[in-house]
This record gives C-alpha cells, structure tokens and sequence, in this order.
C-alpha cells in the first residue's frame, strides 16, 4: 500500500464504478469437460508480438491450456463465436492489495485497527472475482495489511475451487521496520499493517517464517515514514536489504521492495531486488543501476490518483501526481523495464485498467502498456504460460468490444474472461 492520508471524505464513485464493471460483462460458462477440448472463434485474436492482429481465429483449450491457435475454416461450428471482437491473453496485475478495500469507504488505519481478518477475508473474495471479471488472470498481491496469511487462504480456497478469483502470488503479512509502519507505529503494543523487524538476524526470521507460512514472494518497505508523521527515508541498511534478499534466495522467493527515495530504491537495487513498487523519487545514476540490473519498476500510478481524488484534488497531496508521472517518464526514458502494478485496493478492486490507462496517458503506446500487463508482467513472475495466447498457455482469453492498439480504454470493454482450471470447478 502507499502512505495513507488522513480525513478521506466518503464517496459512492467506487460502487458505481463496479456496477458499470458487471453490466458490461457476459458470463461465459465453460463446457466442464476434462476430455473435450473447447473452441472459441474470435475475429481478432492477439498475435504473439503483443503488437498485431491475427484475424478470425479459432483458440481450442482443454481445462485452461491453449491446445491450438488457427485460422478458421469456411462454415466451422465453434462452442462460442465471439464475432467482431477482439481477444487478448488475460492481464496481470504485480501489486495489489486484496485484503484492503478503497480508503474513501474505510481509512487504512480504521481498516487494519477494527475490522476483523474474517470480514476482511470474507470481502478479498468478492475482490478476487471483481479483478477477475475485469479480464485480470494473475495477481501478485503484495501484503495483506495486517491480515495475517489470509491471502494464502483465499488462495487455497480458490484452488478448492469455492471462490473465482485470478492466480494469486502471495506475501503474506510483508516486512517493514519497526517504528516505521502503522498504526500507530511507535505503540508496539498495537497490530501493525506489516510484520515489523530490526536487526539482521530478525530480518532472516521473518523471510523463513513468512515463505514457510506460504509466501510467493517476498516485499519489504525499503523506505517509509519515520514515526506517525515523520519524514520518508530509507529504513533498513543495506547490509540488513542483503541479508533479506540472500534469504529469500535460499527459500527460492524473489523480493519487492516498496521505495520511493532515490536512496531507498539503491539500496534495494544493490541488494538483489526483482521489483521497485513507486519508485517516483530514482535519480538518473539509480534508474541506470535498474536498467543495468534488470530491475523492474511498478509504478503504482492509479493508486496515486486515487489519493489524490479522496483529498478533493487540493492540499500538498497534488504533488503526487506530478511526482508519479515524471518519475515514470524518466524511468520510461532510461529504459527501465516497467510492468503494471496499480496498487489496487487503494482503489476499488476491478478499475485494475487504470494503471494501463496512466501509463499511455504519461507515454508509452497502447502496446507497450499492453505487453507491461501482459508478457512482461509474466516474465516478472517467472510464468512462462501466462501473457500471450499460443499453444501451451494457461494465459485465459479476454474477450474486448473494441481495439486496445488503437484506444487503451477500449480494455475496459470486457465482454468475456475464459479461464477454467480443471472439471471441479464450478461454473460462473
Ligand atoms: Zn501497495
């Protein structure tokens, strides 16, 4: 999550914004078979370039795999012809929070202070369905904001096949410093939004407690508030950002690190992080040492926006959006690797497709924000199966009405998500 701002007034926008979301969605109920294959005719289908269109294809899929990408034949019957349409793999979302819901419904604080993990749990998963029906197929959602392992939960739940939501890569509870996260982060007698550590030796613990409590990955906050109020700085020492990546390393979990000062996000670069989330603050020496190491940057450009929206677009908050968006252009420009990470949950779960949004509205093409919610999103997760629609993908088929290479919102005209993991699973 990011910082939270005090007084947020109330709000229905994020209710309407849903509604809109369901009405404009058709439920496909995938033929259950596990020994038919399904065919699905489309007239454009994204080619693997991320960039073209092949036309009227037919996708065949067994359970979740892509078994064939083809032309269609002259008089084909198909289980479902999309027509006129436009078909896309399914999009990855790298930061979501899908224990929090938006901060104009409930404050951050209010949220981890009194409301229950069962409640919270209980809406993660109407939030997992609502991010899925907006075509996201894959989520890596970074801290349950003091919601324990629930993320893990709604995970097994979902593969129990009780609750649709996307794939979930989880991290449990996250890592912050002691006396840098909240609520009320200089009372340790409260519950904390984060586990909270010091030391090299409790940094250790807390990777081997959290991958063992069934952490994807692992997110450190490698800067943050220093107290309630106090001024943003990096938080652990490098040497403490080594310890934590060499031990992730041996539990097999890639790092996230939260960072948004140029000397945070070095520090966590140096280290061995695969992502920056934010990052807004990188100078032109730490986003060449990014470029240089591969590092990927997820620039959480919606969740700003939101921030911004709840203060009523005045007050020192404004600034965010300048900073966000010439930090992105300036990454965009080195040529930092970006993917999409909107940080939903700050906003409403489901309006994930603002992020895409921002990032053409700050610069890069339709395709190149596609590919960063699609191949290179996969790649940043190590899924070679998600991401492009080919033979041997388990990437889900998201069905548009109209071209996102030619108009980015047109993302937001989800008519179709195909994805089914196996005969068990219960029809939409
Ligand atoms: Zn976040």
């Amino acid at each position: 999550m990011i910082a939270p701002m005090r007084a947020r007034p109330p709000a229905a926008l994020s209710v309407l914004a849903v509604c809109a979301t369901l009405a404009a969605f058709t439920a496909v109920p995938a033929p259950l078979s596990a020994q038919r294959p399904s065919t699905w005719r489309c007239k454009h289908v994204l080619a693997e370039d991320g960039t073209s269109w092949r036309e009227d294809q037919v996708v065949t899929t067994l359970l979740d795999t892509i078994v064939s990408v083809r032309p269609a034949r002259p008089d084909e019957t198909v289980d479902r012809d999309f027509g006129d349409a436009w078909m896309i793999p399914g999009l990855i979302d790298l930061h979501t929070h899908l224990l929090l819901r938006p901060y104009n419904l409930m404050t951050w604080d209010d949220q981890v202070k009194k409301e229950s993990d069962g409640l919270r749990t209980l809406r993660a998963a109407q939030h997992a369905r609502l991010t899925l029906l907006a075509g996201f197929v894959a989520v890596r959602d970074l801290g349950t904001e003091g919601a324990g392992n629930a993320d893990v939960d709604l995970r097994a739940a979902m593969d129990e096949a009780f609750v649709r939501g996307p794939r979930l890569y989880t991290s449990t509870r996250a890592i912050a410093l002691r006396g840098c996260y909240g609520p009320d982060p200089l009372d340790p007698t409260t519950k904390k939004g984060a586990q909270t550590v010091a030391g090299i030796d409790e940094v250790r613990a807390a990777v081997r407690a959290q991958a063992a409590a069934g952490a994807d990955w692992i997110k450190v906050y490698a800067d943050y508030r220093h107290g309630k109020d106090g001024p943003v700085a990096p938080t652990f020492s490098l040497e403490e950002l080594q310890a934590l990546c060499d031990e992730a390393r041996a539990a097999g979990r890639p790092v996230a690190a939260h960072a948004t000062t140029d000397e945070g996000i070095r520090r966590a670069v140096l280290a061995g992080v695969r992502t920056i989330e934010h990052g807004g603050g990188a100078s032109e020496a730490t986003l060449l040492l990014m470029q240089e190491k591969g590092v990927v940057l997820c620039p959480c450009l919606a969740a700003n926006e939101a921030i911004v929206e709840y203060a009523g677009r005045k007050g020192p908050v404004v600034q965010r959006l300048n900073t966000a968006r010439v930090g992105f252009q300036r990454a965009l420009a080195a040529g930092v690797t970006i993917a999409c990470g909107s940080d939903a949950g700050v906003f409403a779960h489901g309006e994930n497709g603002r992020e895409i949004e921002l990032m053409v509205d700050y610069g890069m093409t339709p395709a190149q924000a596609l590919a960063a919610a699609t191949s290179g999103a996969a790649q940043v997760l190590g899924a070679a199966d998600l991401g492009v629609i080919r033979a041997g993908a388990r990437c889900g088929l998201v069905v548009l009405g109209g071209d996102p290479l030619q108009d980015v919102r047109n993302l937001r005209r989800v008519q179709a998500v195909v994805r089914e993991s196996d005969e068990r699973r219960l029809p939409w």
